[in-house]
């Protein structure tokens, strides 16, 4: 049988059995693979969002043996889940999983329904992920089209429209469908995704002389692999500054609050700052605004983090605090302080509390010990 596309006809039967064949020599190996209930799915294909396979393993792990079931997820505590998803970003698909496990464990028995229809319906997942789920672990004939597989397609099939458009992910996931064979689902779209990952990768390096469907791919007879796909720029991202201030008390214990005046990063613990750079001159003005009374003030390092819209280029300094108060509540426009907060020791904030990412080199200067020297100079 032969697949039309938008520019050539695919042998279906040949693309099928030289795929799954290169697959299942060529697969690698991955913990949920080993045992891909519709669990350990939905939780490494949360995780992947954005994030490279091989860094994935060990948050996966770490997460499954902490949380093994939907039960476990549902009842989590939420700092604890903000620790075991620390370092993978993009907070609210934890948050997201823990509130879709909720109505797993109220509506549907605590199970993850077995069709895709009914998982396209759950909050969190997505058309890939809810085909993923349903192909993976039920072996439902549905695609899973990810960046990786579009990549794959557009080149196979010559498609220059704009992958990043929803009319040509429509257009490619029926592509995909016509591929499909009726048995073995699961490894076919997992190995589309692996061929991407592998050897059809991005930005004109495809590793064509080892891709099992070079005979039938548009791009490699054409030379057009750098062409393909078409993607066209996003928006660029806006720039924040940020004053970061790293308190700690005679205790030698951190300032940390809960962020909840911001919809970005809301109820996770945070360092205090302020939306601008600020001088030193005036970051002894808003200290003293705030009633913190203070022994030393050092400029630290500077940092930048990128979310996917924003990007934050931040200064930090730190603040050798004599008087734990803090007067939250003062009518400032620039109120660095949130209502919920507390001070912890080192240990503490490094196995208990989940600080984002985007403060990372603020966090390893505490856990290094560098900023507990400043102290001392
Ligand atoms: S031949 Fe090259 S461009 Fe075509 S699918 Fe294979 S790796 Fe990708």
């Amino acid at each position: 049988m032969n697949v039309k596309t938008k520019s050539k006809k695919i042998d279906v039967d040949y693309f099928q059995a030289e795929l799954l064949n290169w697959y299942h020599t060529h697969k690698r190996s991955m913990p949920w693979r080993e045992d891909p209930t519709a669990y350990h799915v939905w939780i490494s294909e949360i995780m992947l969002q954005q994030t490279r396979v091989e860094a994935v393993f060990d948050y996966y792990l770490r997460f499954i043996h902490a949380l093994p079931d939907i039960e476990s997820l549902a009842m989590v505590d939420e700092d604890v889940l903000h620790k075991l998803w620390q370092g993978l970003g993009y907070y609210n698909r934890a948050k997201n999983l823990k509130k879709t496990a909720q109505r797993l464990v109220n509506e549907y028995q605590g199970q993850l329904p077995n069709t895709y229809e009914e998982l396209i319906q759950l909050h969190g997942i997505g058309p890939y992920t809810a085909g993923a789920i349903a192909s993976i672990a039920f072996s439902q004939k549905v695609v899973a089209v990810d960046g990786n597989v579009m990549r794959v397609i557009a080149r196979i099939t010559g498609d220059y429209r704009d992958i990043m458009q929803q009319a040509t992910k429509k257009e490619m996931e029926k592509v995909v469908y016509d591929l499909l064979p009726d048995k073995d689902i699961s490894s076919f779209n997992q190995a589309l995704m692996e061929l991407g990952a592998l050897l059809c990768i991005p930005n004109g390096t495809a590793k064509c002389n080892l891709c099992p469907v070079s005979k039938v791919c548009y791009a490699f007879k054409e030379n057009r692999q750098s062409e393909l796909p078409v993607k066209k720029a996003k928006k660029a991202r806006r720039i924040e500054k940020r004053t970061i201030f790293i308190m700690m008390n005679e205790q030698q214990e951190y300032y940390i609050q809960k962020r909840k005046k911001h919809s970005l990063l809301s109820n996770l613990w945070e360092f205090p700052s302020i939306d601008k750079h600020v001088s030193l001159h005036d970051l002894k003005e808003i200290l003293q605004e705030f009633g913190i009374r203070y022994s030393k003030i050092v400029k630290i390092e500077s940092a930048k983090h990128i979310f996917s819209h924003i990007e934050w280029h931040m200064q930090g300094y730190f603040v050798q605090v004599i008087s734990n108060e803090t007067h939250i509540n003062a009518n400032r426009k620039e109120n660095p302080f949130e209502e919920e907060y507390t001070w912890v020791t080192k240990d503490s904030l490094e196995k208990h509390y989940s600080i984002p990412t985007a403060f990372k080199v603020y966090v390893d200067s505490i856990e290094h010990g560098d900023i507990y020297f400043l102290n001392k100079k």
